[in-house]
């Protein structure tokens, strides 16, 4: 096959026999967020460049190596969003929301583009469901966000996964912990990697983040952030640790963590999963108390967070979770002669109007061939109309599973429909309940 008619490289297609897995857990996503106040935002997938320098950071992997960066027709930086915090707080600043009613409670669901290497879980297109808590400074809505986190894990069915924590502190802080790191990685400098020697100066939390694996052998003997916390961010941290102990969510202080933007302050946090291999980060969030005031807005302590929705699927399909399945038609009407595709028509429009799943041949096809289509398109009944059924009212409706007939009255179709399904759906749950 040529390359223009393949996908680019590290895009995937959600083909329509697995697009009802998104759906459901998308909606399990924005239902749950729903239950602790948060609605959805919805923002452009490209921005002006300087928003995600701004905000992500320009010494972070992102903008350094990874970010999809174009000037437009007008002569405009644009980059395709690689997060989605940058957008959603240049959106609430731009419209007056910080300066609206707080706390300002928003989700998203959406599609990110960053140049990297392809592989299980690291794609150049994929997908995040995330949230921002604005206007929140008090620990207990670093609990309350994690723990929204963790009930949309679960709400798909993913409780087997770990919860880590971490507090890298604020500005005060940090100055005595980067100090201290200088010193230790100059000590190591000739081992560094060209990107982490160059951090080094800039930014040293950077390197902690360095997927390199002789950086990564250095960072792990690093000073810890948690010993350098000031008083108040120290107390913060605990408090969030108390919450979460007293929400009945486990985790663990992984005192490494330092997220992969540059916008983190205090509490940070991920979720690992053990079953999908290196790219096991699932989720990562944390606080920007700082981001809004240096993206020009009023100084706003905030939090959020953001999950892969492909390494999800990954979880799921890894720990072998039943989805769902996709809703098939509940009727297929195979016709015989032109009165019956006429009448096919008149009873399609009216069931679906009432909301029924319907299917009519539109191929032109014999019956035999209609009916494979039914089976194989997974139809829970059908039924054949011919003239006689016609001049008769009357039709027989076949179970598609048990093969059980049962006759219908055209004229009267959608009720009786509605309690043959009904009654076969009870038939099946009593069966599972007795064989289980
Ligand atoms: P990683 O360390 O794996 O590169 P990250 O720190 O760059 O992750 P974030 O920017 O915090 O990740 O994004 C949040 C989540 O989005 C990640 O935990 C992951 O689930 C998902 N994600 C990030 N990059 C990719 C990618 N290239 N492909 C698929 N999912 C991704
Ligand atoms: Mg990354």
């Amino acid at each position: 096959m040529s390359e223009i008619n393949r996908a680019v490289k590290g895009t995937n297609d959600c083909l329509p026999d697995e697009s009802h897995k998104w759906q459901f857990v998308e909606k399990q996503m924005l239902e749950t967020a729903k239950l602790y106040g948060f609605n959805e935002i919805r923002v452009p997938v490209f921005e002006h460049t300087e928003v995600f320098l701004r905000s992500v950071g320009d010494t972070t992997d992102v903008v350094q190596k990874e970010m999809y960066t174009f000037d437009d027709k007008g002569g405009r930086s644009i980059t395709l969003r690689p997060e989605l915090t940058a957008g959603t707080i240049r959106s609430v600043i731009e419209n007056g929301l910080v300066n609206g009613a707080l706390p300002l409670k928003v989700c998203y669901i959406g599609g990110c583009y960053r140049y990297e290497k392809p592989q299980a879980g690291r794609l150049r297109e994929f997908h995040q469901f995330g949230v921002e808590c604005i206007g929140a400074a008090e620990p207990n809505a670093d609990a309350e966000v994690i723990a929204l986190a963790r009930q949309v894990l679960s709400s798909i069915g993913i409780d087997k996964i770990s919860l880590e924590i971490n507090s890298i502190g604020c500005s005060e802080c940090r100055k005595e912990y980067h100090k201290a790191l200088k010193e230790y990685f100059s000590s190591n400098i000739d081992d560094l990697c060209n990107t982490c020697k160059d951090r080094l100066d800039r930014n040293p939390m950077r390197i902690l983040d360095c997927k390199s694996p002789v950086c990564r052998e250095i960072a792990a003997k690093a000073p810890v952030v948690l010993d350098y916390l000031c008083d108040d961010c120290r107390s913060h941290f605990e408090k969030v640790k108390e919450y979460l102990t007293a929400m009945g969510i486990a985790f663990s202080v992984n005192p490494h963590i330092v997220r992969g933007l540059d916008y983190y302050t205090r509490t940070v946090f991920e979720f690992v999963s053990g079953d999908i291999g290196a790219q096991s980060t699932v989720c990562g969030g944390g606080r920007y108390d700082g981001l809004i005031s240096q993206m020009g807005g009023p100084q706003t302590a905030s939090l959020g967070f953001a999950m892969g929705i492909e390494r999800l699927m990954l979880v799921l399909k890894n720990q072998q979770k039943e989805l769902p399945k996709a809703a098939n038609a509940d009727l297929y009407i195979a016709t015989m002669g032109d009165n019956a595709k006429v009448k096919a028509m008149e009873l399609s429009a009216i069931l679906r109007g009432d909301g029924f799943i319907v299917e009519t041949d539109i191929c032109g096809r014999g019956l035999k061939a209609q009916m494979k289509y039914a089976g194989k398109s997974g139809a829970k009944f059908s039924m054949v109309l011919g003239d006689n059924e016609i001049q008769n009212d009357e039709a027989n409706i076949k179970n598609m599973l048990s093969g059980e007939e049962t006759t219908l009255k055209l004229s009267n179709i959608s009720n009786q429909l509605f309690d043959v399904i009904n009654s076969s759906a009870l038939d099946a749950l009593a069966e599972a309940i007795i064989n289980n």
